[in-house]
């Protein structure tokens, strides 16, 4: 449920009409736009008395909420959030890129991309140290060892950095990352992102291959529920019958999600896609589209790459693509 309040209501009025609603047991959120404020109410709202609610001198209309979810809608906070990862404005606005490869492999393999992604507009560097593998045969990441390079690679470049978590009791490794990502396969590890709830740092939630925009929101629900609204929503394709990609790259999710939620929202074309000479048209397809960042993978010799070299684009090929994107920017920017 909400309720807009009415404008030029004081301060002292709002912050008593906020603890009414917490003395009857609901979470209070405040949201104080430019034009319009709002308290978004969660919990049990069916003992509210709408009747008596909409009487008050200050509340102008109160509105139930049928979405499932609450924190992570639009009508509890109209503006876009910016998420602040290490520093790297994202949302509201700011256009991010987030680069590197799927897998740490060694200090030189993470310092070299790191370096050129970096000169080429990646505001942020990624890496997997925990890597979900299909296989329990194939390369598992180098776990701590993982974060360790990237923790180095971070220190000489300055980036801050995103990687994947897969298990909450690796939390203490996490410590000195700016953005822990979720990968797609824990989407729905509520028990991880109940934890992850309780961690003060952005979260980078990638939507799992086989679920809908709202199960999404839900995932970014159970992290907002515990205290943390950092949430970062990341496309990264889907299953379909198409097998000519390695998923579907669904860019209505932006739109969609835009319109939804508040979160920023992200594109992943790499795995989206899996074939690197797909990721440039697609990538540009999801700037168009209105996203607020990008992630993709960048090897410095796909061929050789521990993991996902086939959808890995070189640094000269990440360059290029970097000149096209501030270009379809600008484009947007003036339409
Ligand atoms: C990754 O980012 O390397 C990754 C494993 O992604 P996803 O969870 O989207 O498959
Ligand atoms: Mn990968």
């Amino acid at each position: 449920m909400i309720a807009v309040i009415k404008q030029g209501a004081s301060e002292k009025q709002v912050a008593s009409l906020m603890s009414w609603f917490q003395s009857r047991g609901l979470k209070t959120h405040l949201s104080e736009g430019e034009f319009q404020t709002i308290i978004g109410l969660i919990g049990d709202t069916s003992r509210i008395d709408v009747d008596l609610l909409q009487g008050l001198e200050i509340v102008e209309s109160v509105k139930r909420i049928s979405e499932p979810f609450k924190s992570a809608n639009r009508k509890f906070h109209p503006k876009d959030t910016v998420v602040d990862a290490g520093g790297i404005k994202i949302g509201g606005g700011n256009f991010q890129v987030i680069a590197g490869p799927c897998s740490i492999e060694s200090s030189e393999q993470i310092l070299n991309i790191a370096q050129n992604v970096k000169e080429s507009g990646a505001a942020l560097l990624r890496g997997g140290a925990f890597k979900p593998r299909t296989s329990p045969y194939a390369f598992q990441g180098l776990r701590a060892e993982g974060i360790e390079l990237l923790l180095e690679a971070k220190a000489k470049t300055g980036m801050p950095i995103v990687t994947e978590i897969m298990n909450a009791v690796h939390l203490p490794l996490f410590e000195h990352v700016d953005v822990i990502q979720v990968g797609a396969r824990n989407m729905q590890n509520f028990e991880l992102l109940k934890e992850l709830g309780q961690v003060k740092k952005p979260i980078l939630l990638k939507r799992g291959y086989a679920n809908t925009l709202q199960e999404l929101l839900m995932s970014a629900e159970y992290i907002m529920a515990e205290g943390n609204s950092d949430v970062i929503l990341c496309e990264r394709g889907i299953r379909t019958f198409e097998t000519y990609t390695r998923n579907t790259l669904d860019l209505s999710a932006v739109p969609v999600l835009r319109e939804l939620s508040h979160l920023p929202v992200i594109i992943d074309p790499s795995h989206a896609i899996g074939v690197s000479r797909f990721i440039k048209p697609m990538a540009l397809a999801a700037v168009a589209s209105g996203a607020d960042g990008l992630l993709i993978e960048v090897h410095n010799d796909p061929q050789n790459a521990a993991c996902d070299g086939a959808q890995s684009l070189t640094p000269d090929q990440f360059a290029e693509l970097c000149v096209k994107i501030k270009k379809v920017r600008e484009a947007v920017a003036e339409s």
